[in-house]
């Protein structure tokens, strides 16, 4: 690497955890300058140079990015900006991609680019978002970490509206984040954690949650059933995050409920962020 490329490397791992064999908490702090405030949702970009090696798991490149050069990628903050000691994200292993088989080969010590600031507007608009609606956040895999942000920053004791968490993934091990949103739910009468796993036959313990997709979970009626009332646009905002799959179909089936998406020209109840196209 450069002189030129480290320069431009300006933050320091200090935490890195592998949930599962795909999934990882990494800790990044500022070398040297303060990272400004931002709004849980909203998201950065990392970038390492196309010499870092890539991860054991990665599958081979087909062709070499330029070595010195940064490849750069979206990633939601996944801690609350009530915290300013890091920032935390949750990072899926895309075993073919650019980034993030090179991220997944950091170690705690090294660096890496982090964007000056942070940007997005997947957040709890006060200005969109009436106090008293009901939120449900549904998501599948890393697609969790702008969630982690706002279940963190905006779950306090005072809060009345109720908050539901659709978490979907392929195998419990994938379920990040399970034992603080069990704790959550334990500590606060109006949270609801909704695990849902696809591939119940592959686990090494029976699986005694959901099974399927978030889509099913919804359709289910389950969250309905617990809060004891129905999900209608006037009373429940949806937060989607994750693969466009999921996005695609849970708008589908809340258009049949009369939910329509939150855009800049018309306010609606779904408010939409796709980690790729
Ligand atoms: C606003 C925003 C926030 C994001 N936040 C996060 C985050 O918090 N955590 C996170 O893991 N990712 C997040 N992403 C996705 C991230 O930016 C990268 O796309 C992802 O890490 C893959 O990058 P790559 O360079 O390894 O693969 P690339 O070489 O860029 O892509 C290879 C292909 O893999 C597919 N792909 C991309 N992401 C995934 C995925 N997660 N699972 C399966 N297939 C995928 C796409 O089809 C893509 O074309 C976010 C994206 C956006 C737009």
């Amino acid at each position: 690497m450069t002189t030129e490329t480290i320069a431009k490397l300006n933050a320091v791992v200090t935490l890195r955890n592998q949930v599962s064999p795909w999934l990882m908490i990494l800790q990044v702090v500022p070398d040297g300058w303060e990272f400004p405030d931002f709004r849980p949702g909203q998201f950065v970009s990392l970038g390492l140079s196309g010499n870092r090696p890539r991860c054991a798991a990665a599958e081979p490149e087909r062709s070499a990015p330029p070595p010195d050069k940064l490849i750069k990628r979206a990633y939601s903050i996944a801690s609350s900006p009530v915290n300013r000691e890091f920032l935390e994200f949750y990072i899926a292993l895309v075993p073919g991609g650019a980034l993030s088989p090179r991220l997944f080969n950091l170690n705690i010590g090294d660096r890496v680019w982090l964007s000056p600031k942070a940007t997005g507007h997947f957040v709890l608009d006060e200005a969109r978002i009436p106090a008293d609606a009901d939120l449900v956040l549904v998501t599948t895999g890393s697609g969790l970490a702008p969630f982690v942000s706002m279940l963190q920053t905006h779950l306090k004791m005072e809060t009345k509206r109720r908050i539901a968490l659709i978490h979907g993934v392929r195998h419990s091990w994938d379920l990040g984040y399970r034992s603080i949103f069990m704790a959550m739910q334990h500590l606060r009468p109006n949270f609801t954690y909704l695990p849902v796993i696809s591939r119940p036959t592959e686990e090494v313990v029976p699986w005694k949650g959901a099974i399927g997709h978030v889509q099913d979970v919804w359709k289910s009626g389950v969250l309905e059933r617990a809060w004891g009332r129905r999900l209608a646009p006037d009373n429940t905002h949806v937060f989607l995050c994750g693969s466009p799959q999921m996005a695609q179909g849970m708008i589908g089936l809340l258009a049949a409920d009369g939910f329509t998406e939150d855009t800049r020209q018309a306010p609606g109840q779904i408010h939409v962020e796709k980690y790729w196209q």
